[in-house]
């Protein structure tokens, strides 16, 4: 009996968006409104990761991961980097801002860092990255699969096809969704929340943790126990005796990746589950539910 799911059966499910500015830098609210606005709208934990500082908050109901925005270097191009850190202990100082010029500074910055952040590559596509630009460096955990804010705005947030690329290279990167959100609006003013151009509550993580904690999400994201989602949900996906399945809420597509081609679907009007044997995929296999909307929710992949 081979069976392999993508979360531990117990746990405590969390709601959370690991991307996110405010006036701290380049966003348009200030910590406090973002912070409430996740929090009245059923967010379990965030990481305000405003560019180049680190930054300490509280708010009453949120858990929140020190994190920040690193603007750095890879192979030459000029790239965006977060940085989440792991435990209480901070290698930085409340207001500690950052420069980094250059490949070799980065390199440096990173070796500082790797032991107590976890580093995600952030948005590829918005980069201009290719993939051989990220070849030679393994402090990822994860890379943005989804963006919101760069999605909404400028159609390039949707990093699946980066993501394979690495997969198929044996990265071992995890996909988050995130927001993203910079709560600027170019139109008219209005509610923050409440306005066509917003870009908050569109990305987001589902981490199954063991407690409602910093620690336990963070363990939860290292070891790959989420999924990443602009919409629908995924209950469960597993792969048992060389069967794959996945239960979700209702959506019109769902389709099985690998390594290879030749992907397996489902598609109908409002269809919660699919069951498939697996087919040429060697190494792991992941799942995208699409809802009537094109809202996409990704698993991680389950290595086989
Ligand atoms: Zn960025
Ligand atoms: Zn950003």
């Amino acid at each position: 009996m081979a069976y392999k799911d993508f979360v531990p059966s117990q746990g405590h499910w969390l709601k959370g968006n690991l991307h996110a500015h405010s006036t701290v830098s380049d966003g348009d609210l200030a910590p406090e409104q973002v912070l409430e606005g996740y929090r009245a709208r059923g967010y379990d934990f965030f990481s305000l990761t405003d560019h180049n500082i680190y930054a300490r908050y509280h708010h009453e109901g949120l858990i929140l991961i020190p994190g920040f925005e690193l603007t750095c270097y890879l192979n030459g191009k000029r790239a965006h980097i977060n940085f989440y850190q792991k435990g209480e202990q901070s290698l930085f100082h409340n207001g500690e801002e950052f420069d980094v010029a250059d490949d070799e500074a980065t390199r440096r910055f990173i070796e500082r860092a790797r032991q107590g952040y976890l580093i995600m590559l952030n948005h590829p596509d918005w980069s201009r990255l290719e993939y051989r630009d990220v070849e030679g460096y393994d402090c990822f955990f994860a890379l943005e699969v989804l963006n919101y804010g760069t999605e909404y705005h400028d159609r390039v947030g949707e990093n699946a096809y980066f993501w394979d690329a690495g997969l198929r290279n044996g990265k071992g990167w995890w996909g988050l969704a995130t927001d993203d959100n910079h709560n600027g609006y170019t139109t008219s003013p209005g509610w923050p929340f409440d306005h066509f151009e917003c870009d908050s509550f569109g990305g987001w993580v589902m981490v199954k943790a063991s407690q409602r904690s910093h620690e336990a999400i963070i363990a939860a994201l290292e070891a790959g126990h989420f999924y990443a989602s602009g919409g629908p949900v995924i209950h469960d996906f597993f792969v048992e005796d060389g069967v794959v399945h996945v239960s979700c809420s209702p959506v019109q597509r769902i389709v099985f990746k690998g390594e290879e081609g030749n992907f397996v679907r489902r598609l109908g009007a409002g269809i919660t589950e699919f069951t498939a044997p697996l087919r040429r995929n060697k190494r792991y296999v992941r799942v995208e539910c699409i809802d009537e909307a094109g809202r996409t929710a990704y698993s991680n992949p389950i290595y086989l």
